[in-house]
This record gives C-alpha cells, sequence and structure tokens, in this order.
C-alpha cells in the first residue's frame, strides 16, 4: 500500500517514513508544496499524509486544488498544536482526519488506519462524459471503450473537462488548473495539449466555443 508524505521538516519526515515503513508501507516522500501537488494529483496513493506549512505552495491550497481537481484520496492533515483554526480550514478544505504537532507515530498509525478503512467502505466512482469515462483510483480514461495513453498533464486536462462538462472553460482557466499557472506559455502548452488530445481521441472530442474555450459536452455514450 503506497502513502505520499508532505513534510518539510527532514527529521519528522525521517522518522516517519521509517515507522510507516516498518508497518509495511511503501512511501513517497515531498518536502516541497508544488512536488506535492503534483505527486497528489498524478500518483496513485491510498492516502495522504500532509503538513499544513510546505516551501512553495501551502499544504491548504495544496488540499484545496486537489479537491477541485476530483482528487478524493484520504487526506491526514498535520497542524501546528493548539491551532484550531488551522484544523477547521483544513476539514473545510477536505481534510478527512488532522493531527496535532508534535505526534507519537503511534497515534498517526491508528490514525491512518482508521482513515484507510473508512476509505476502503467507499465504493470507487467512474464518471463519464462524452464519450469518455474516468476512473480516478486508477486514473485511467477510456475513449469509446477504448484505453487512452496520458501524460500526467493530459490526464488532469481530461479530468478536469469530464469533471465541468457542459461548460466551456477558457484556455487560462484550463491552464491554472493544469499546470498551476496562467500565464501565455501555459495557454500555448493548453491549446497543444488539446490538440494532442483530439489526435489521441477524436477532432469532434472535445468541442472549440470559438472565442471562450473548451468544453466536452454532457451526455454519456
Ligand atoms: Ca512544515
Amino acid at each position: 500500500m503506497r502513502l505520499l508524505l508532505a513534510e518539510d521538516d527532514a527529521d519528522i519526515a525521517r522518522h516517519t517514513i521509517a515507522r510507516l515503513a516498518a508497518e509495511g508501507y511503501a512511501v513517497d516522500h515531498a518536502a516541497q508544496g508544488p512536488e506535492t501537488w503534483d505527486l497528489g494529483e498524478t500518483g496513485d496513493y491510498a492516502a495522504i499524509i500532509l503538513d499544513l506549512g510546505l516551501p512553495g505552495m501551502d499544504g491548504l491550497s495544496i488540499l484545496k486544488r486537489w479537491r477541485a481537481a476530483g482528487v478524493n484520496t484520504p487526506v491526514l492533515v498535520l497542524t501546528a498544536r493548539g491551532s484550531w483554526m488551522e484544523r477547521v480550514d483544513g476539514f473545510e478544505a477536505g481534510a478527512d482526519d488532522y493531527l496535532p504537532k508534535p505526534f507519537r507515530s503511534e497515534e498517526l498509525l491508528a490514525r491512518l488506519k482508521a482513515l484507510l478503512r473508512r476509505s476502503a467502505a467507499t465504493p470507487v466512482a467512474t464518471r463519464a462524459a462524452g464519450r469518455f469515462v474516468i476512473d480516478d483510483a486508477a486514473k485511467r480514461v477510456t475513449f469509446d471503450g477504448r484505453m487512452l495513453e496520458l501524460s500526467p498533464q493530459e490526464y488532469r486536462l481530461v479530468s478536469l473537462l469530464i469533471r465541468e462538462r457542459g461548460r466551456v472553460l477558457s484556455p487560462l482557466e484550463i491552464a491554472s488548473h493544469v499546470q498551476g499557472r496562467d500565464d501565455d506559455t501555459a495557454k500555448n502548452a493548453v491549446e497543444a495539449m488539446i490538440a494532442r488530445l483530439r489526435r489521441k481521441t477524436d477532432p469532434d472530442a472535445i468541442e472549440t466555443r470559438r472565442g471562450f474555450g473548451y468544453c466536452v459536452p454532457d451526455t454519456a455514450g
């Protein structure tokens, strides 16, 4: 079972990884905000342990972005001791549980196991739009029943279009979700990605509303 640990404190990270590994978990470690965001959105994790104070992009923003992008991996948030505001903000952003620092690894393990039990009881959903079907847990997309080979960014883009099916998304809006920035370079990259996706699927799979943006129609099958 693979976990993501996002923690920039080297001592806490080392100690926690050793403890989790001893329990049989495989652990990917991220110490930077942007790296955490990317791994959490594209990786296949049973759960994520997320420190809120990360360099580059704070944990709450990362969590909000994941949830907005349809990432439903259970998240255990590590907060500063006594900071009840952080806990409230964390739950509102989509955290499943929290643990105040400093924590004992036994408590981390107990909470983690409870989180994994709860998520195992939740059925995995697929979503469909147009001729696309997406399986968020497996990170797979089919088009007309055929499995697509997608890069992580292409997956993110398709996932966004399917989640927002029926709505026209501007290239800049797509760029900010898919690439985390919304400048002209990112916008051009989005346009190139749309062209690649059309080649991989069908020229009509993603509609262009000239002057506005892109859209996958809100019809299944
Ligand atoms: Ca920190």
